[in-house]
């Protein structure tokens, strides 16, 4: 490489088609063209190491691949010499070639290091594989054909020996160089880094010229077409230093670049990559060790728990895209866990799975809440015609009953009873305190412990997509910054919407068009009209003494004697007992205290029984044992079980009931009900105790509980005309007691409550106004005619009559205006043992809905204005009445 070549004057032409072969660059070409071959052979061939040829560029606007050859390292050459040489061929009369294609002036001699020949079957057509060394430019003369191939007379571009020296001898050209053996040092440790070969090339660099390393180094990656010829032109050194400079520099930045990308994609890669290799080891690890229960099974039989649910195609479409996403993580991912509680839930919920429905036997249906309740028919008559319905119309959108009353009444048993009728499982849905929309609706999966709405979490766990559902104490849900819950429950009871129920956490609609809605509240007022408004009310109204009484001997008794594993040969408590622990024990609406002082009752008794036993069993066991009674082969012979000769301690007293028999029941008597439930609790002389000073009254109000007695409590003081007010008081109720002070005041001297002159009733003193149970809340307007005759009492000095209750609403004339819950207030006052009751007279109407026995037993005195409650309110009268000009 490094000695001068001697040029002819004359070469054989091979034209390059849009390529440049540089000095000091080696190819490899394939010829199959006649022309070509022809050059080849006569050049090359047959004269061996001394053959030469020109390799010219040619442009050729019409050809739009480039040239075939390629760089040594690229491999077998293309076959673009052969379309060349067909131009060649093809216009051999020369003038059509010029038109065609643009010979560039200057070129490159080349020699042959490489030949093969080869003939090729079946057509015998000779060619030739070359490869090719360039060694120094030329420039054209001119150009010919000689026979099938084109000849130029040429002359070197080379410089001569003496040139060369004076040009090293160049400043500039000093500079130069030092400049591109610095880039090119630079480009051959980036190359080296990356193919981690040897020190080859950096000897290279040592050993050539300078003016020959440019072109190598140029020649050895890739640059255009046009580059290549300005490298070609390029005859002067300096212009070649600094051109293949710059290029040397160019390709090394886009080295780097490349690599600092590929950087990038290999740590990308590598990270996937070793994932999967620690994952494929997992699972060797786990095959080895047997362990089948590992989390990609439990993923394979969450899926097909997803397939078996029935779910439609969308949604099982949706799934399947967060189920993809689970494959692909691992356990201990963040987001994992959730995404699987996520999918679980999916599975589990019921999306077709249903009880079956049983042909609906009205009568039987009849018998059994019969059975089941005492009492309530209308209440029981309206769930009749509500089955009867369905029975007729299955899937009639009917309304969503809501049974409301005070705790205790039914209102859970009488909705499971309709699940039982109609043969479908029951789910009782709390509502109770329920403030947040998220807790109908769920959180979205985003939060952090997210979870489905109390509707879609008691769908999973009742497990069928029809069953009864029961929203309990619906009235007791209230809205605030956390949404409105009962806007959410308005679409779940709007059998437009709840087909596709939207649960946030669900994120898929569900449909709740199957399920049965029943509702319970204590007051239907709480409600918002519009949720009200989907739903038929039905009132359960507290009980009576004496309906508590039958329901507890027909059913609570029984119940909770079952319960206790006792019989009524164990334990029997007659009714009187029955009444005194109604009585004395509870005083409510419902008759949930009752069952529980029962169950106390009860249990107190399996104690006791479960004691005897203890001490009878204990002998009667040994006996068997020691003796190997024939007692024992008897039952054995009777295929009698023989375990229950022997009491094991701490058994259920159920088992020890059916094994020894009692000779005599415990019956409850007064002493036991005092030993189990302590001193009785309420008795019929309270209020008269209680009312045994002026300035107390007895009222009627409604709580959540049903009707309840109230006491107002009126005194006065040394002070300075105030009015106070305790009791956790609402506004209305805190006006009433202002409006009720005006009246008195008011009326002051016709009542006789000061003398004739008309001195200020509250001239010196302050009034205190208090409502016991004083950490109750308590609102509203029905104490108006309780605050006027307790003041009337203080102001008089008179005690009202113990023996009478009132509720009502006063105007500042006097007016007596109608309240709400007058049945709940009598039977209050009933459960009290008031004997009479003082009711606006508008009230009349509401007298219908008080049971008969309950109004027979009680003195019912309808008032218009104050003066005519004042009058019933003390003992023998308004004694003030005569000379007052009411
Ligand atoms: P609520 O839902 O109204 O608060 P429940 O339905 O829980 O009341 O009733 C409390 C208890 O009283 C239950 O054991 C229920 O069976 C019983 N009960 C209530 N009313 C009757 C009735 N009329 N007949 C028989 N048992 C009743």
């Amino acid at each position: 490489m490094t000695e001068s070549v001697e040029l002819p004057n004359r070469l054989g032409i091979l034209p390059f088609r849009n390529k440049v072969l540089l000095p000091g660059a080696i190819i490899r070409i394939r010829c199959t063209s006649p022309s070509s071959v022809k050059l080849v052979e006569q050049e090359l061939w047959q004269r061996e190491e001394k053959g030469l040829i020109g390799i010219l560029p040619v442009r050729d606007a019409a050809a739009d691949t480039s040239v075939g050859p390629t760089v040594s390292q690229g491999g077998v050459g293309g076959d673009s010499s052969e379309r060349a040489s067909k131009v060649q061929v093809g216009a051999s009369d020369g003038k059509n070639q010029q038109e065609v294609i643009h010979w560039h002036n200057r070129g490159v001699a080349a020699r042959a290091l490489h030949l093969s020949r080869g003939v090729e079957k079946p057509s015998g057509r000779v060619t030739y594989i070359v490869v090719l060394e360039g060694l120094c430019r030329f420039s054209v003369q001119e150009l010919s054909t000689r026979g099938t191939y084109y000849t130029a007379r040429i002359s070197s571009l080379e410089m001569t020996k003496i040139e060369m020296e004076q040009v090293e001898q160049d400043p500039d050209f000093i500079a130069l160089s030092r400049q591109f053996k610095a880039t090119a040092m630079e480009l051959i440790s980036v190359l080296e880094q990356k193919q981690k070969t040897g020190g080859r090339t950096k000897v290279l660099l040592e050993t050539v010229p300078i003016h020959k390393l440019a072109d190598i180094f140029v020649a050895s990656f890739e640059i255009s077409f046009e580059e290549q010829l300005v490298m070609l032109d390029s005859v002067d050194l300096k212009v070649r230093l600094s051109k293949a400079t710059e290029l040397v520099d160019r390709h090394l930045q886009s080295i780097r670049v490349a690599e600092k990308i590929t950087q990038k994609v290999e740590g990308q890669l590598s990270k996937s990559q070793k994932e999967f290799l620690l994952r494929q080891q997992m699972r060797a690890i786990k095959e080895e060790l047997g362990d089948n229960d590992d989390d990609e099974d439990d993923l394979v039989a969450l899926e097909r728990k997803m397939q078996s649910a029935g779910m439609p195609s969308n949604i099982w479409k949706h799934v399947q895209k967060e189920l993809r996403r689970l494959k692909k993580m691992q356990p201990q991912q963040p987001g994992y866990t959730s995404s699987r509680v996520y999918l679980e839930l999916i599975a589990d919920l019921p999306w077709e799975k249903a009880s079956e429905e049983i042909d609906l036997d009205l009568k039987a249906a009849k018998e059994r809440l019969d059975s089941d309740h005492y009492g309530l028919v209308r209440v029981k008559q309206r769930i009749i015609e509500y089955l009867a319905v369905r029975k007729l119309k299955p899937d009639a959108r009917g309304p969503v009953l809501c049974f409301v009353g005070p705790p205790g009444v039914g209102k859970t048993s009488l909705a499971s009873s309709i699940a039982s009728a109609l043969g479908r499982k029951f789910i009782r849905i709390s509502l109770g305190g329920v403030k947040d929309e998220a807790d109908i609706r769920g959180h979205r999966r985003t939060y952090i412990g997210s979870m489905p709405g109390r509707l879609i979490d008691g769908l999973k766990r009742v497990g069928v997509c029809n069953p009864v559902m029961l929203l309990d104490e619906i009235d007791k849900t209230g809205s605030d910054v956390r949404g409105d819950p009962a806007s959410a429950l308005l679409e779940v009871l709007d059998p437009e919407q709840n087909k596709t129920f939207n649960d946030h956490y669900l994120n898929v609609p569900f449909d709740l068009s199957k399920v049965i809605f029943v509702a319970t509240a204590n007051r239907a007022q709480p409600i918002p009209p519009p949720l009200l408004d989907r739903m038929e009310v039905i009132e359960l109204p507290g009980y009576t003494p004496e309906e508590k009484l039958r329901i507890a001997m027909r059913h609570l008794i029984p119940r909770v004697l079952d319960q206790h594993g006792l019989g009524s040969e164990f334990l029997q408590i007659p009714e009187a007992m029955v009444k005194l622990v109604i009585q004395r024990y509870t005083r409510e609406a419902g008759v949930r205290n009752l069952e529980r002082n029962l169950a106390a009752l009860a249990r107190a008794a399996a104690v006791k029984v479960a004691e005897q036993e203890q001490e009878q069993a204990l002998p009667s066991s040994k006996d068997v044992h020691r003796l190997g009674s024939p007692l024992l082969d008897n039952r054995l012979a009777d295929g009698a079980e023989v375990e229950m000769e022997v009491i094991p301690m701490g058994e259920s007293t159920h088992e020890v009931s059916n094994t020894f028999r009692i000779t005599s029941p415990l019956v409850v008597d007064e002493a036991m009900l005092e030993k189990v439930l302590g001193p009785p609790r309420f008795d019929d002389r309270e209020a008269a105790e209680r009312v045994a000073a002026p300035g107390i009254s007895v009222g009627l109000v409604w709580t959540n509980f049903g009707g309840e007695v109230q006491f107002v409590e009126a005194t006065a003081m040394r002070g300075k005309g105030e009015l106070h007010l305790t009791g956790q008081l609402g506004d209305v109720i805190k006006e009433s007691a202002q409006i009720a002070l005006t009246w008195v005041r008011a009326r002051a001297t016709d009542l006789q409550l000061v003398a004739e002159d008309g001195m200020n009733l509250l001239q010196g003193r302050d009034i205190h106004i208090h409502f016991p149970a004083g950490a109750v809340p308590k609102d509203g307007p029905s104490a108006g005619v309780t605050l006027v005759t307790a003041l009337v009492s203080l102001f008089s000095r008179k005690r009202v009559r113990a023996d009478t209750a009132m509720t009502g609403e006063m105007t500042l004339r006097g007016l007596v205006l109608p309240v709400g819950g007058v049945k709940d207030k009598i039977l209050a006052a009933h459960r009290y043992g008031i004997k009479r009751v003082i009711l606006p007279e508008r009230n009349l109407k509401d007298l219908v809905e008080v049971p008969a026995a309950v109004l027979a037993s009680l003195e019912i005195i309808l008032a218009k204005r104050m003066e005519d409650v004042l009058e019933q309110a003390f003992e023998g009268g308004c004694p003030w009445r005569q000379h007052s000009k009411l």
